[in-house]
């Protein structure tokens, strides 16, 4: 009989998260030279130095369950990822692709920390709302982003 806890879920999820962040990091260079646009070159590289630490506090929480941190391949982000890429020329598709990007991280770790609370890893789950919150205001800056470009073209 195999017993399923929910730390395996857990860590799984975790690995997904941390293999995406990694793909990400590496990601943004290109999208940032590509932004033509000042605000959105700005928010991606800024976007690009929270990645770098948001891989450190991934590292922290696999710390604190004793785990080597260690990724796996997660289909999802290298889909977006190489949707992100075919779009990059068209502007407003490029706010769109780091939003989608933003959304695939923002469920991943809402779902981590809810486990995280529940398997009671309380540091684990502070270290992981960190990463969320940084997501959550990026994702809000996109969107203001979205909004004054599409206001720019109703106008002209
Ligand atoms: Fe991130
Ligand atoms: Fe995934």
């Amino acid at each position: 009989m195999t017993v399923v806890t929910m730390d395996d879920p857990f860590l799984e999820t975790l690995k997904d998260i941390y293999y995406a962040e990694k793909h990400i990091v590496k990601a943004l260079p290109a999208m940032v030279k590509k932004a033509g646009d000042g605000q959105l070159k700005d928010a991606l590289e800024t976007d690009r130095e929270e990645t770098e630490g948001q891989i450190e506090r991934l590292e922290e929480v696999f710390k604190l369950i004793y785990t080597p941190a260690r990724g796996k391949k997660c289909d999802a982000i290298e889909g977006i990822l190489a949707e992100a890429k075919k779009h990059a020329d068209i502007k407003n598709n490029a706010v769109g692709s780091a939003q989608a990007v933003g959304h695939y991280e923002i469920t991943r770790y809402g779902t981590l920390i809810a486990w995280a609370n529940q398997l009671g890893k309380h540091d684990a789950a502070r270290l992981l709302e960190e990463n969320l919150t940084e997501e959550k205001h990026a994702n809000e800056l996109l969107t203001k982003i979205a909004e004054s470009s599409a206001n720019r073209k109703a106008a002209a």
